[in-house]
């Protein structure tokens, strides 16, 4: 959806210049900071190609002035460029520790330097004198802007006292502390974007879905980070994923929203490799990180958005199942959905791909009828791939560190039970770990090496994913698959019922295998993961 802009109240007289920048105005505009002038510009030099719309944060500079001169030759060598100054003082949470008046002198000389839009908090506005600030205005365009660390309220009024300076742009950044907090800020300026221009985004981690859809409920455009360890304000993500990973660029008024939804969520590879099916299958669809906190607060997400589809993972699996209005059988049998989709008709549906993703990759390798499987645990993600493999006729043996969970789901799926001292008399087609035994310890594993009698062992695990027993297996001759083929295809089969289309598995394959190398790396302090 092109956002239209109307001529506004807010707009003084012959700032032509000024209406011909909102429409050229690109969608994502990238905070650049640095430790120094010299850095701060390099940066900027090395984005501005792939990126025309830029903000210098003066602020984070211990001399901003000297940024200037630097930033006047950029600002002449690229004059297609849009470039932001914002010298954000310490009393509005920004890092500029000096006068009022010497913010606005450094904005007037940024304006001077080429920057056409300059960024001045309510707070310091309020107590400018308007001359002052008409005079700023009349050079460049002005963006009034205010910032909310703690909550989004009140944004009405908020923005009802900034109406009262007049500027060019308002923006109001508040912080989400719940997903319906950003149904609040879209619903705002769902109302206000037709006659105020105004910029509106949630920060926070819960935030993150206002930066990609904000611009389609009216926000002129939002920010992004450089890099991943260069945020200017919490919850903001980087221009590559905005563009890359969530399309900000095509995201419009039929774009469907889909997203994964628990507690935590933040380190989900579900985003990235979603959104790459959606894109490979061109569907108009962008898959977001909701952190829930409350199932009631994702419920009123899921509605008011709306939300099409949505990965459900922990804590909600189970506690969603009661909200639902049908579930398939695979949900009712195992007590569990991880996958809802909202009908046409509203009604919200359940599904549990879980099995799909076991049965999927062990389908590649082996007839499961009458194939030996033995299961390590009886929770959630057990109970899915003993369900599934009995409708695929296997034999199916459980072992759980509680025998009772062990016997109730043996009674409930058809399957057998087995004691650990009798593991070393059998052996297995495959052998299964869904316990997270390996994960949080990577010495750990559920079975020794000599109860290790299999051709394949499962391990559900993917982070980190050379588990221990992983290893040993291998150290066997045994094969081993990866936690991460069961992730992705259960995720294929969330987007073959959300979409009707084939998923691109392999492609999904290779995306999340790069963003786990990629997690590996950024925990090891980019250092590449070891082997
Ligand atoms: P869950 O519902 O909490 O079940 C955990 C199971 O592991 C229970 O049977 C529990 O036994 C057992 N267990 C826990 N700690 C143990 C320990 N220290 N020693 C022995 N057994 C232990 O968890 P879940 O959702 O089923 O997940 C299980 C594993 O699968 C996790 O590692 C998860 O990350 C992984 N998973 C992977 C995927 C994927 O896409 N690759 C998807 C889902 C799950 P008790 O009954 O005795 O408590």
């Amino acid at each position: 959806m092109n956002i239209t802009i109307n001529p506004n109240l807010t707009a003084p007289p012959g700032t032509l210049a000024i209406r011909l920048l909102h429409q050229r105005l690109p969608r994502v505009c990238v905070a650049v900071t640095g430790t120094d002038a010299a850095e701060m510009v390099e940066k900027a030099e090395a984005l501005i190609h792939d990126n025309p719309f830029i903000e210098f944060r003066l602020d984070y500079l211990s001399h901003p002035a000297l940024a200037l001169p630097k930033i006047k030759r950029l600002t002449e060598y690229h004059p297609h460029a849009t470039v932001i100054a914002t010298c954000r003082r310490v009393a509005s949470d920004g890092k500029f520790r000096g006068s009022i008046a010497s913010q606005l002198e450094i904005l007037a000389k940024a304006s001077a330097a080429g920057c056409q839009l300059l960024d001045i908090e309510l707070q310091s506005a309020l107590r400018c004198n308007p001359q002052h600030l008409q005079k700023l205005r009349s050079k460049a365009g002005l963006i009034l802007s205010y910032h909310d660390f703690r909550s989004t309220k009140n944004l009405h009024e908020t923005l009802q006292k900034m109406l009262a300076i007049p500027a060019d742009f308002y923006k109001i950044a508040s912080t989400a502390t719940t997903l319906t907090d950003n149904v609040a800020v879209m619903k705002f300026l769902e109302e206000n974007s037709g006659k105020h221009s105004l910029i509106g985004l949630c920060m926070g981690e819960q935030g993150i879905i206002s930066r990609v859809l904000g611009v389609r409920a009216g926000s002129l455009f939002t920010f992004a980070a450089v890099a991943p360890d260069e945020k200017t304000a919490p919850g903001q993500i980087t221009a590559q994923e905005l563009r890359n990973i969530y399309r900000i660029e095509q995201v419009d008024a039929a774009t469907r929203v889909y997203g994964v939804a628990g507690d935590p969520v933040a380190h989900s590879l579900s985003p990235a490799i979603m959104n790459v099916a959606l894109r490979r299958e061109n569907v108009n669809g962008v898959y977001v990180a909701l952190h829930a906190k409350t199932l009631k607060d994702l419920l009123t997400c899921i509605r008011e958005i709306p939300i099409h589809g949505v990965s459900v993972t922990m804590p909600y699996k189970q506690a969603i199942v009661s909200h639902l209005d049908n579930t398939d059988s695979q949900t009712a049998k195992i007590g569990a959905c991880n996958t809802m989709v909202r009908g046409q008709d509203g009604k919200l549906y359940g599904f549990n791909t879980d099995g799909v993703g076991v049965i999927r990759p062990l389908e590649q390798r082996i007839t499961l009828e009458d194939a030996k499987i033995l299961v390590l645990g009886a929770g959630g993600a057990a109970r899915a791939a003993v369900f599934g493999l009995k409708e695929r006729g296997a034999e199916v043996y459980i072992l759980n560190r509680s025998a009772i969970a062990a016997q109730k789901l043996a009674r409930q799926a058809r399957a057998r039970t087995i004691k650990r001292p009798d593991l070393k008399k059998l052996s297995f087609d495959v052998i299964i770990n869904a316990t997270p035994v390996g994960m949080a310890n990577p010495r750990e594993s559920p079975l020794n090496a000599d109860e290790i009698k299999a051709k394949y062992v499962f391990e559900m695990i993917y982070d980190p994913p050379q588990t221990q027993l992983a290893t040993l297996a291998k150290e066997r001759g045994v094969e081993v698959i990866s936690g991460i083929e069961m992730l992705v295809h259960q995720a294929a089969r969330q987007f073959e019922i959300w979409t009707g289309k084939p998923a691109p598995v392999d492609d999904m394959l290779r995306v999340a295998s790069v963003a786990l190398q990629q997690r590996l790396a950024n925990k090891n302090g980019n250092r590449p993961a070891r082997k």
